[in-house]
């Protein structure tokens, strides 16, 4: 019981390398008891204990004083009782005779009396089976007092003492403490007043063994409340502590890499504090898991990154060293043959400095380096400017390049050069993957909710329902034969889709293998405003994954491959 708790000993302050972090366990002092539950319980063990040992003397206390009274109350009606009868005895004895008399300045008991009294044993009788307690009887002459009150005076040498004989029942005791009970009678008398004093003591009584009973009884009860306590503490505080220990489990296995652990809370045991400390570690571990899993998926994309670059720089690279060889061989000494190289060494050196140009693009937009510089200006100019560079290549490559704008402004607050920029590149890319006589169609117009909807459609290709999913990665491209594929970078649509984010806006594709592809980019009125709206979704925005993250719709229209539709998970 004590191994949960016992957690909570020293923690090494490791943190070398990708360790987990160790936990020393100290062992228990084999005296304490350390765990939760056994302190409950020993406490709950200790309050019944102390309450016992308060009340249990102070109950038997009262009950002695109690049958005491009782007793002596008893012992004073039995002195009564034998005054009574023994006066009934002697006057009927005596009858009109002097019960006492004075002889030689001495007074002296009837010898009627004295024989009735201890001859005829009517002293014992009196003791062993009416008074049940040590007898005596003093006589005495009666006098009458200051206020007409008759009372006795004791003779010293008319003392009669009786000792109780008989034998006790099997709860009976002498019982020394009761008091000595006195009962007096005064008679007047023909010949002479007189009087005896009669004294009960040290009498029978059953005070001692009802005592020890109750006690007995009192101490037994005892002992089964502190069972039940035991009992009781042990259940309770097993209830009470097993949140805390699945609390503790929960830690452990956090600290040891499991980082899905949670906690159970909706079992309602443990008290409320407990249940909110519960829920909140349950959130602080989700909220350790995201992170980490958001670190790993940076650490993993940045690794992808890595290679991807690597491998896209070393393709011109590698291309410009062969002509180099070349060109200090043989081949160098044919001028057309060298400047055929040296075009193509030129070519490389271009795609190289594109590709550095897009990637240090790329690194800026994502680090938050570059800020938007939103204006509130009609988007119609952007992009009509936008589509307008790129209309002598579609006129190049034979295609009907296309605009259609709203006759009325169409004003948000944006970045311009970087809006030309999205429309540009998706312009491009339409002009691209069109073959020679097809069409390429851009649109603008305003949303109802005040923002912009900008379309680029084309009747180009399309793209295969697997790879919709996966255009907005870095260094994407399809895998479809097509010669115009073999050109670009596949940074264009990252960087269109990182300009789209910063604008708040969202970024869907639609496309039918063979019929062609629609791009929409979707921008609010303000992204000034949403971003003092909503600051952490931005930032969280801009880690996620590029083919999945937020503002990325797919849409696979083709009729045979409809399963791969709406964002579908990057194979
Ligand atoms: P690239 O430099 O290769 O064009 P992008 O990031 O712009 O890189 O595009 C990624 C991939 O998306 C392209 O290689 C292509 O397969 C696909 N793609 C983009 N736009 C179109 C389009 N209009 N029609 C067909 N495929 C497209």
């Amino acid at each position: 019981m004590d191994e949960p708790a016992d957690t909570g000993g020293a923690r090494t302050a490791e943190t070398r390398g990708q360790e987990p972090r160790r936990w020393e366990v100290h062992p228990p002092r084999p005296s304490v008891p350390r765990s939760f539950q056994n302190r409950l319980t020993i406490a709950f063990l200790g309050i019944v204990a102390l309450t016992l040992a308060l009340v249990a003397p102070v109950v038997v206390n009262r009950l002695d004083d109690f049958f005491r009274q009782q007793e002596q109350q008893a012992l004073q009606a039995h002195a009564e009782a034998t005054a009574a009868i023994l006066e009934r005895f002697i006057v009927d004895t005596v009858g009109t005779k002097a019960v006492v008399a004075e002889m030689n300045g001495k007074l002296e008991l009837n010898p009627a009396v004295k024989s009735l009294l201890t001859t005829d044993r009517l002293l014992d009788l009196a003791a062993n089976t009416l008074a049940l307690a040590d007898l005596t009887v003093e006589f005495g002459a009666a006098r009458l007092d200051t206020d007409g009150v008759l009372v006795v005076n004791p003779d010293p040498g008319l003392t009669f003492v009786t000792l109780l004989t008989a034998t006790a029942t099997l709860d009976q005791r002498r019982d020394p403490v009761i008091t000595p009970a006195h009962a007096t009678v005064a008679r007047t008398n023909m010949a002479r007043d007189w009087g005896m004093e009669v004294t009960l003591s040290n009498p029978y009584t059953s005070r001692a063994r009802t005592l020890a009973a109750i006690t007995g009884l009192l101490l037994a009860m005892a002992m089964a409340a502190m069972l039940i306590a035991v009992i009781a503490a042990s259940l309770i505080a097993h209830r009470f502590a097993q949140p805390i220990i699945r609390l503790t489990d929960a830690s452990r296995r956090l600290a040891e890499g499991n980082l899905a652990s949670r906690v159970a809370t909706e079992d309602g045991t443990g008290t409320l504090e407990v249940q909110v400390l519960a829920e909140q570690w349950n959130t602080m571990a989700a909220r350790l898991e995201e992170s980490v899993g958001i670190i790993r998926r940076d650490r993993d994309l940045s690794r992808d990154f890595l290679a991807d670059v690597s491998h896209e720089l070393r393709t011109p690279i590698a291309a410009t060293r062969t002509f180099i060889e070349l060109l200090q061989g043989p081949a160098g000494l044919d001028p057309a043959a060298r400047t055929e190289f040296l075009d193509a060494s030129a070519v490389q050196l271009d795609r190289l400095d594109w590709l550095a140009q897009n990637l240090l693009e790329l690194s800026k937009l994502d680090s938050g380096l570059v800020l938007l510089d939103l204006r509130p200006d009609d988007v119609r100019g952007t992009v009509e400017s936008a589509v307008e560079q790129q209309r002598t290549m579609a006129e190049r490559k034979g295609i009907a390049l296309s605009v259609t704008l709203p006759d009325r402004p169409l004003r948000i607050s944006h970045d311009s050069p970087r809006l030309g920029q999205v429309v540009g590149n998706l312009v491009g890319n339409a002009i691209k993957f069109t073959p020679r006589g097809g069409e390429v169609h851009v649109s603008a117009k305003r949303e109802a909710d005040g923002g912009v909807r900008i379309e680029v459609a084309d009747s180009g290709a399309g793209i295969h329902p697997a790879e919709l999913p996966r255009i907005f990665e870095r260094f994407y491209r399809g895998s479809a034969a097509n010669e115009a594929r073999g050109t670009g970078s596949g940074l264009g649509l990252a960087i269109v889709k990182s300009i789209v984010d910063m604008h708040h806006g969202t970024i869907s594709v639609e496309s039918r293998v063979g019929h062609g592809t629609r791009f929409t980019v979707v921008l609010p009125r303000d992204p000034g405003e949403m971003a003092s709206a909503d600051p952490p979704a931005r930032r969280q925005r801009r880690r996620k994954p590029p083919t999945t993250g937020s503002g990325v719709k797919v849409d696979d229209s083709s009729p045979t491959l409809s399963s791969a539709r709406n964002g579908a998970p990057s194979p």
